[in-house]
C-alpha cells in the first residue's frame, strides 16, 4: 500500500462512505438499520469545467434512483459550486432545478450546503427558486453575522434549515472568529429557529447544543433532527437515535482530500485527531 492508499484507507474510511455509488448505498443501509437517516453528498466542489459538472449531476440523479429503488431512507446534500456556480448562478441553477425534479419524483428531500461566503447569497437565491414547491432544505452557518438575517428572512419563505457552526473562515467585520463566539451565536440563532421554523436540523456534536434543543424541543415541540457527520461521535448519534429523529451527512467519491483537510482542521490538534482516527468505528 503506497502512502497516498493508506491516507485514502485512514480518512476516507473514517470520515466517508467509501469512493463509489454502492459503498454509499451499503452505509446509507447500515445507518437505516440503527433508525438513522443518511444524508448522502457525492464528494466535489468549486468544479470549472462543465464535463466535471455534468458527471456530478448525472452522479445525483443515478443516485435518487438508487435510493428509491433500494428502498432507502437518504437525503441528499449538493454544493452549489458542484453544480457549476463557479461557471455561472444559471448553470447552477439549471442543474438544481433538475435534481429537486428527479428528487421530487422519487420523494427524496434534496438539501443545498452552504460554502465560503461568497457564495451565500446566490446560493440563497437558488433555494428560493425551489422553496415554494416543498422537499428542500437549506444549511446556514453561525459563524457569519448575517446570518440571523438570513434565517428571519427564510422563515418567511417557509424553508427548512440546517444550522451548523461553518466549516469555513471568514474577516472579524463580517463573521465571529473564536470558536466561543461562533457557539454563543450558534445557541443565538438556535432560539430564533426554535421560534420561528416548524421544522429544521440541528446539525452538529457539541453536545451542549444538542442537549439544549432536545430539552427546547419538549417545549416548543417542532420537527427536529439531529445531525451529524460520518466518523465523528456517531455511538452518540446511534444512542440518539432511539428517541429522536437523527441523520448522518456522509460523503462518497474519490474527490475526498479537501473535505478530510477541513476536517481536519477543525478537529483542532493532533490528539483529537488520532483520537478520532483510532476510535473504535461506532456505526
Ligand atoms: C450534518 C452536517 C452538515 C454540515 N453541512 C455543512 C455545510 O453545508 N456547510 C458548512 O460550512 N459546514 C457544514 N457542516 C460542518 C459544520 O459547519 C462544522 O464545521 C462541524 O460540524 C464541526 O462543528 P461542530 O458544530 O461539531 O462544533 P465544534 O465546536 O467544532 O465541535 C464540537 C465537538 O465535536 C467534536 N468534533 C468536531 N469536529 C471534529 C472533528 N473533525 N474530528 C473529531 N472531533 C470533532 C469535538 O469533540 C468538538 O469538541 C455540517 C455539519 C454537519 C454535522
Amino acid at each position: 500500500m503506497d502512502i497516498n492508499d493508506f491516507a485514502e484507507h485512514l480518512f476516507a474510511g473514517r470520515w466517508m462512505a467509501g469512493t463509489n455509488i454502492l459503498d454509499a448505498i451499503k452505509n446509507a443501509q447500515r445507518l437505516n438499520s440503527l433508525g438513522i437517516t443518511a444524508i448522502m453528498n457525492y464528494l466535489g466542489e468549486e468544479l470549472t469545467k462543465e464535463a466535471q459538472v455534468s458527471k456530478a449531476v448525472d452522479m445525483y440523479i443515478k443516485l435518487i434512483r438508487y435510493i428509491k429503488n433500494y428502498k432507502i431512507k437518504a437525503d441528499i446534500s449538493v454544493k452549489p459550486t458542484q453544480l457549476g456556480l463557479s461557471i455561472s448562478e444559471s448553470e447552477a441553477s439549471a442543474n438544481y432545478s433538475k435534481i429537486v425534479a428527479e428528487a421530487r419524483l422519487a420523494s427524496v428531500f434534496v438539501w443545498l450546503d452552504m460554502e465560503s461566503e461568497n457564495t451565500v447569497d446566490s446560493t440563497i437565491r437558488l433555494y428560493a427558486s425551489e422553496v415554494q414547491n416543498s422537499g428542500v432544505g437549506i444549511c446556514m452557518q453561525a459563524y457569519l453575522k448575517r446570518t440571523e438575517s438570513d434565517i428571519q428572512k427564510l422563515a418567511k419563505l417557509g424553508a427548512i434549515i440546517r444550522l451548523v457552526k461553518g466549516a469555513y473562515s471568514t474577516s472579524k467585520s463580517k463573521g465571529f472568529i473564536t470558536r466561543e463566539a461562533i457557539t454563543k451565536n450558534y445557541a443565538n440563532l438556535m432560539r430564533i429557529v426554535f421560534e420561528q421554523y416548524t421544522e429544521f436540523t440541528i446539525a452538529t456534536h457539541d453536545m451542549e447544543m444538542i442537549h439544549n434543543a432536545l430539552k427546547m424541543n419538549e417545549t416548543y415541540k417542532r420537527k427536529l433532527t439531529i445531525a451529524m457527520l460520518q466518523g465523528i461521535r456517531n455511538r452518540t448519534a446511534a444512542e440518539l437515535a432511539k428517541k429522536n429523529k437523527v441523520s448522518i451527512y456522509t460523503p462518497f467519491g474519490e474527490q475526498w482530500v479537501s473535505y478530510s483537510y477541513r476536517r481536519l482542521k477543525e478537529a483542532g490538534h493532533l490528539k483529537l485527531v488520532l483520537k478520532s482516527l483510532l476510535e473504535k468505528q461506532g456505526v
